[in-house]
């Protein structure tokens, strides 16, 4: 158990110190990926994360990583980018997604060599499965771009990188919770303050850069497909530091989680052939996409299933689900290709996959939006009529918008993502360090403003519970701020947040003499999630269009003269902001909008 009463009497004198090259924050893919790259060059590396390294939100992903190998059929960068430019809705960055798919072989050839078992085709090369969204020939056939490790590919990456991290001397601080960043006068960010969960010290660790890859934030829905721990703390961090963050009202929903549940059925099962049916038995995305049909992109499925339960077609004494039916494949593929599917499914459902259908209904899974970057991974904000970098501060993964996912991120481009760019902030960091070599001096204020946010969660005795408030946030976002919204809906999503957050103020930690750390950490990711979800309802209400994840039933089409462009979501005033898309791409012509249909 964590002494509380240290962390309220922990002052700046006493406070813990260590100094490091850089920071990173976060020990999934994206973190471990740039500590790799650092390590390697010898910088002085700390990786904090608030659970142990391997336990982190990528071991979770299932299908695999994107790159056009074209191990199976022919394939080539330049379709990957564009299936990712049209599967963004063209609000992505296209240098940025450029810049991805160009890298994308490379760094899949560097992880196997890194020793990630990836799968095998007959003839010894990488397996490659087909997902969402993806075509050959810029809309042509299906394309099969995705590599992938049996259906356990992020585990086999996540702990590749661990190891060898572990070998590069990277110091870890396993369990460490990171509560804020600390910034001098002049805007530099000069390292952060953390929690060691299990004892309750305190520590600043001081830096000369700090990278952010702290990930998603799919707890601010109920049912979801993340880890408990997916409370998108970098995002709120850079809220809190006074900078913007990025198109925070598109937020992915999976076509396939379990219905009722949320756990993930990955995408690669309607990749290996399985494919969704309502009460009628009827393939009924077929209607919906006469091409892609099941392998059309998430947002269009997920619309395609709500509209099937809404209408009457759902599944099960409630109507409310529809199936995923994978027993035509046969067991043994089945078997061999989903594995961990098969687990997951016979222990929550008590069913065979390769004999019974599975319930299944859209489930909130990825947040697109995140902290804004440039392609180094260097986190940027609005200066004058364009932007500059904030010196000191790097952000990569699932908690950036670089923006390469857009209003609507492809399967397969996200373990893509954090390779690609935890390698180019990696990169970037060694130029930062090599130019800047001695640490700026500390600003104590912004410590204390730290630690007193800290303090507040001091208070036991009368008011209510945290967890309580945690159900409530996570109903509200649900129910106002779900698959499809309107103006309606949404103000009342506003209100209701709102009169959560006021609430948070009165709620207390449990009985004093029975409360760990772990409730304290609770209570500073309710914090974190609460600044989300009003950041995440504010910038949907003002959103007036559809564009991929964003579903407005008052504004049904998409609107490229008003709304091609970023909004930029800051804490003070609650004020929103827009930029530019990066239409133009490095080295080929740009994608320009059209109609997106599968
Ligand atoms: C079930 C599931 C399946 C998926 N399948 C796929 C797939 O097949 N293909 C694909 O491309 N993508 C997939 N994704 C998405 C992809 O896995 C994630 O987007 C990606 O792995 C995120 O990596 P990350 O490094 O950004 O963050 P994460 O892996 O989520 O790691 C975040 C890290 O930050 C740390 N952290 C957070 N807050 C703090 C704090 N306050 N203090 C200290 N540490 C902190 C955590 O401890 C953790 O180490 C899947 C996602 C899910 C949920």
């Amino acid at each position: 158990m964590g002494d509380i009463d240290s962390i309220a009497s922990s002052n700046l004198v006493t406070l813990a110190r260590r100094k490091f090259d850089t920071l990173v924050i976060g020990a999934g893919g994206g973190g471990l990926r740039a500590a790799l790259q650092l390590s390697q060059a010898d910088a002085n590396v700390a990786v904090v994360s608030k659970v142990f390294p391997t336990r982190s939100h990528t071991v979770a992903a299932q299908g695999g990583m994107n790159a056009a190998l074209a191990n199976v059929l022919p394939d080539n960068w330049h379709w990957h980018m564009y299936d990712t430019v049209k599967g963004s809705d063209y609000l992505g960055d296209q240098d940025a997604i450029e810049y991805m798919c160009r890298a994308a072989s490379h760094l899949v050839v560097e992880l196997e060599h890194a020793g990630v078992p990836f799968t095998r085709l007959e003839d010894g090369r990488i397996y490659q499965r087909a997902f969402g969204g993806q075509s050959q020939n810029f809309g042509g056939e299906q394309a099969v771009r995705t590599c992938a490790a049996a259906d356990r590919t992020g585990h086999a990456i996540l702990h590749t990188l661990y190891q060898q991290n572990i070998r590069a001397k990277t110091h870890f601080f396993d369990e460490h919770f990171a509560v804020d960043l600390i910034l001098d006068d002049d805007g530099y960010v000069l390292g952060a303050l953390t929690l060691e969960i299990e004892t309750g010290e305190l520590l600043l660790i001081e830096a000369k850069t700090t990278l952010l890859a702290t990930g998603g934030a799919g707890q601010l829905f109920r049912t979801n497909t993340n880890a408990h721990i997916n409370t998108g703390d970098g995002l709120a961090m850079v809220l809190r530091a006074g900078l913007p963050i990025q198109d925070m009202e598109f937020f992915q929903f999976h076509p396939t989680g379990i219905a009722g549940k949320g756990m993930l059925i990955t995408e690669g099962a309607r990749g290996e052939g399985g494919y969704l049916i309502n009460k009628d038995g009827e393939r009924f995305m077929a209607r919906y996409a006469p091409k892609a049909k099941d392998l059309a992109s998430r947002d269009v499925v997920s619309r395609a299933i709500a509209v099937e339960v809404r209408d009457g077609r759902g599944c099960g004494a409630n109507g409310d689900h529809v199936f995923l039916k994978l027993d035509h494949l046969g067991a043994e593929t089945v078997h061999k290709r989903l594995p961990g599917i098969c687990d997951m499914v016979t222990t929550f459902l008590g069913i065979d996959p390769a004999v019974e259908h599975i319930p299944v209904y859209p489930t909130a899974h990825y947040t697109m939006g995140g902290i804004p970057t440039d392609r180094d991974g260097r986190v940027v904000a609005p200066v004058n009529s364009g932007e500059e970098p904030v010196p000191g501060l790097y952000a990569v993964g699932e908690c950036a918008c670089v923006s390469v996912h857009g209003a609507n991120r492809l399967g397969g481009n996200s373990l893509l993502d954090i390779v690609v760019f935890g390698r180019a902030a990696g990169n970037d960091i060694n130029e930062f360090l090599t130019a800047n070599r001695y640490h700026r001096p500390l600003n104590d204020a912004s410590v204390e403003q730290a630690l007193t946010r800290l303090a507040r969660w001091d208070r036991t005795g009368d008011g209510e519970s945290v967890s309580q408030l945690r159900d409530e946030l996570q109903s509200t976002m649900e129910t106002y701020c779900g698959v499809f919204r309107s103006d309606e809906v949404l103000k009342e999503g506003v209100d209701e947040v709102l009169a959560l957050e006021k609430r948070l103020e009165g709620a207390v930690l449990q009985d004093h003499s029975k409360t760990f750390n772990t409730a304290r950490i609770e209570a500073l990711e309710l914090e974190n999630l609460m600044e989300l979800a009003i950041a995440t309802v504010c910038s949907a209400l003002e959103r007036r269009e559809s564009r991929g994840a964003h579903s407005r039933i008052d504004f049904t089409e998409r609107d490229d003269v008003h709304w091609l462009k970023h909004s930029l979501f800051f804490k003070e005033d609650r004020r929103l902001d827009y930029k530019p898309v990066r239409m133009k791409p490095l080295s080929v012509e740009s994608f320009p909008p059209k109609e997106r249909v599968y």
